[in-house]
């Protein structure tokens, strides 16, 4: 019996990765090959530590080794400070901005009735948890400007205005249905320095 191309296991697993088709998998595949042991080792060991020790923050739900995140462990970060956003991929983004020094809250979605997210499945409680007990100052709504985002911000604008904190949101600049996460830096920094004031 011939023997089966050695690299289609490998062809196969690169393929479940987004964007990648069987020709960028082949590609993909060749380069793995070509690097020393020793580093595919290491990359492939790292991916499996980070998937095996991964957990939420007990306060923010970022990722984390531990049970707070390096954000809420940092004591240079303002506790008067809360950022609402949909996904840890939105922390990522502004945090490269540099413009944000404050906390986060991860809800763990956006409202999207047609995909079966109801506000209700999202972490509303512990976030108000959260401002109840932290001397907040200002809550920014960083959630993109798309339907559900929309939909989010409403519903968290009036479940937010009996604690009196002012409430804003990223200004205008933000292409409507656009993502955070695609934003380019300098757009996005822009959008949170003129973040609109919504309570
Ligand atoms: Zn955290």
């Amino acid at each position: 019996m011939p023997e089966k191309n050695p690299l289609n296991g490998i062809i196969t697993q690169l393929k479940k990765l987004p964007g990648v088709g069987e020709k960028s998998a082949q590609r993909l595949a060749l380069f793995l090959l070509s690097l020393p042991k020793k580093d595919v080792h290491e990359f492939v060991n790292e991916i499996g530590y980070v998937r095996d020790n991964i957990k939420h923050c007990e306060k923010c739900y970022n990722f984390t080794f531990s049970n707070e995140c390096f954000i809420c462990t940092d004591i240079t970060r303002s506790q008067e400070s809360l950022c609402i956003v949909a996904e840890p991929k939105d922390i990522l983004a502004l945090e490269r901005t540099c413009e944000y020094k404050g906390l986060y809250h991860i809800l763990g979605g956006l409202v999207s009735p047609i995909d079966g997210v109801y506000i209700e499945t999202l972490r509303i409680n512990e976030l108000l948890s959260r401002v109840k007990e932290y001397p907040l100052k200002e809550i920014i709504l960083a959630i993109n400007p798309t339907i559900e985002g929309e939909a989010t911000i409403l519903y968290l604008t009036s479940l937010l205005k009996p604690f009196n904190i002012p409430v804003s949101k990223l200004a205008y600049g933000l292409p409507v249905g656009s993502d955070i996460d695609y934003a380019d830096d300098m757009t996005l920094q822009k959008a949170l320095s003129g973040r609109q004031e919504v309570i």
